[in-house]
């Protein structure tokens, strides 16, 4: 891509560097920016410099947070007492937008993975083992992909909690709402029979 401009170039570039930005979407971008008047990018950059700079992760669960604690474990609507174990913020996010869930999160910031050389002492493990301890959780709820990596940090977390009494359960899995039976792998077949509802709980939750 041939520019006429440096400055023009330099922001294609940093906009090139975003997940998911071709060059030719960079520039896109960068053009409709160039129409905007000087008041609404500088607000537009000042807010991204801004979340880079200010924001902060929950001391409880490890969510984002605006301050020390984050908005989630401040409700008190929501039950303090059920935490549901994600990998990431962006876990928390799609939970969440399904307004299904009232209680709380603890983000482990990943899985155990040993071959991509992350164990358990470099995830919020310990963290979640001492929140269970001092806050006398009810309910555990692991929300972690369904593979391999996701299977080991369960039972290992779940080991890690045998002296205390909390409840220990997983999202359920299985065949994708809308999708049809003959196309989905061995495993996920499996695991739907292993994990079969009865029909009346099935048809109450529609
Ligand atoms: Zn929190």
């Amino acid at each position: 891509m041939q520019f006429s401009s440096v400055l023009l170039e330099n922001a294609v570039n940093e906009f090139a560097k975003l997940p998911g930005i071709g060059k030719k979407t960079a520039l896109r971008l960068v053009l409709h920016l160039l129409k905007q008047d000087n008041g609404s990018v500088l607000h537009f950059s000042d807010s991204i410099a801004k979340m880079r700079s200010e924001i902060k992760f929950c001391n409880r669960c490890f969510n984002v947070a605006d301050g020390d604690i984050c908005s989630i474990c401040a409700n008190s609507l929501r039950k303090q007492d059920i935490i549901c174990v994600v990998e990431s913020i962006r876990d928390v996010i799609a939970i969440e937008s399904t307004q299904q869930f009232s209680g709380t999160y603890h983000v482990l910031g990943g899985i155990i993975s040993p071959l991509d050389g992350i164990g358990p002492d470099q995830l919020h493990i310990e963290a979640l083992v001492n929140r269970v301890e001092k806050e006398q959780t009810a309910e555990l709820i692991f929300a972690l992909n369904p593979n391999i990596q996701g299977d080991t940090t369960i039972y290992y977390i779940q080991k890690k909690l045998q002296p205390y009494a909390v409840n220990i359960t997983t999202i359920a899995r299985g065949i994708a709402f809308g999708g049809e039976l003959e196309y989905a792998d061995e495993m996920t077949l499996a695991r739907s029979l292993q994990n079969r509802l009865p029909v009346e709980k099935y048809v109450s939750h529609r």
